[in-house]
């Protein structure tokens, strides 16, 4: 009896499951620095969806490349056009999704920039963490008569193949894991925008230690604000979970192993082996392969839950105008289009999970059912 219903619940639910959402791809172009020389644009042309490169002799046919995407951000979109259109995953944290937002590109194109605004942060520069906490805030004050959130984060940083906690600076073990594949980090408790402008202020601190002015670290290492919701149905009394990853990547520029040796050479290894190890993840979530290679490095087990399952995510590739930086720009655009080639199937999001809770909580509803009968 019993049994039966549950395994026949199993099967709808993982049918639900199946119904994942795809991965989008935001391509964003920076504008030239102040105080640079005015050099030629690598990059020719910018539609909303495509964005076309001059290609240079030297890297193979000359000519233009075009590639598209699901938005291209020119030199001058603000950080507020940028959050606007990453605006609906926030939402869907609060229906109990998965999310994971990321920053890819190399060194010096405007990964940080994206993410979390520049040095001197004013209320207007502020990048996609600070307004994705915000808007988190502010919608689950709109919802607060029927539901009731608990929100906290967690910040690490990936370097070298170690985890480091950055709320509290110490290397962290990656034991037991909770929920969402974020090692035993701090989990701290954050009610208001003010709280997580604080704590992002502590993690910045803590990940500039161990850098010096001819070591940032900050562009070789990968660092992730994780942003866990806990939301109570107030009518119902049925419980969601949400997650959110926020990840400022290592620069994926690649380095002549010819001319590092040392620490920096370990580093390289380390980064190529963890982007490459996204590479894999990503291709063979693209080939639909059965098995999908999350183990092969910290990153990517860091992102397991984000990368497949229902989770919804979101690429933002940064690229720099600077001629110089047109074999990395071809490199980082390639990886970019094969990233948006993932269809992990039809983004029917709010049914989808409305479906999923139904089906989690029968599939409890009887398991508890089950166990009062043993
Ligand atoms: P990354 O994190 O990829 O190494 P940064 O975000 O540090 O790159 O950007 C490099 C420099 O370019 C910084 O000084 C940053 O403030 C500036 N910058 C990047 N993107 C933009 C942008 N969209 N508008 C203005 N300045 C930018
Ligand atoms: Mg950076």
């Amino acid at each position: 009896g019993y049994q039966r219903v549950l395994e026949e619940n199993r099967k709808l639910y993982n049918q639900v499951q199946d119904l994942k959402g795809s991965i989008r791809v935001y391509c964003r172009v920076r504008p030239f620095l102040p105080g640079q020389p005015n050099r030629s644009n690598s990059v020719e042309h910018i539609e909303e969806g495509s964005i076309s490169i001059s290609v240079p002799t030297k890297y193979g046919k000359e000519g233009h490349r075009s590639f598209n995407f699901n938005k291209v951000f020119g030199p001058s979109a603000t950080q507020e056009e940028v959050f606007a259109d990453t605006r609906p995953l926030i939402r869907s944290v609060l229906d109990g999704f998965n999310v994971c937002i990321f920053a890819y590109g190399q060194t010096g194109s405007g990964k940080t920039h994206t993410m979390t605004g520049p040095k001197e942060l004013t209320e207007q520069s502020q990048g996609v963490n600070y307004r994705a906490l915000s808007d988190l805030f502010l919608l689950s004050e709109q919802r607060k008569d029927t539901f009731s959130y608990d929100v906290s984060v967690q910040m690490i940083e990936i370097y070298n193949e170690q985890v480091r906690d950055l709320l509290v600076a110490d290397e962290i073990r990656n034991s037991s894991q909770n929920g969402v594949n974020v090692p035993d980090a701090n989990l701290v408790p954050v009610s208001t925008p003010s709280d997580v402008l604080e704590l992002m202020t502590i993690g910045h601190r803590n990940r500039a230690v161990g850098a010096t002015a001819l070591n940032d670290r900050s562009s070789r290492s990968h660092s992730c604000l994780t942003v866990h919701v806990q939301g109570r149905d107030l009518t119902s009394g049925t419980s969601l979970r949400g997650s959110m990853h926020l990840v400022d990547l290592a620069g994926s520029e690649r380095v002549d192993k010819s001319e590092v040796t040392g620490d920096r050479l370990k580093e390289a290894q380390h980064i190529n082996k963890s982007l490459s190890a996204l590479g894999d993840v990503i291709a063979s979530l693209a080939q639909k392969n059965s098995h999908v290679p999350y183990r092969n490095s910290k990153l990517t087990q860091l992102l397991q839950d984000s990368l497949g399952g229902q989770a919804k995510t979101l690429m933002f590739v940064h690229v720099s105008p600077e001629p110089d930086a047109v074999g990395e720009t071809l490199s980082t655009l390639k990886f970019a289009e094969r990233v948006a080639t993932v269809e992990l199937g039809a983004a029917r999001l709010n049914k989808d999970n409305g479906d999923v809770k139904e089906l989690k909580e029968q599939i409890a509803s009887l398991k508890a059912a089950l166990a009062r009968k043993e």
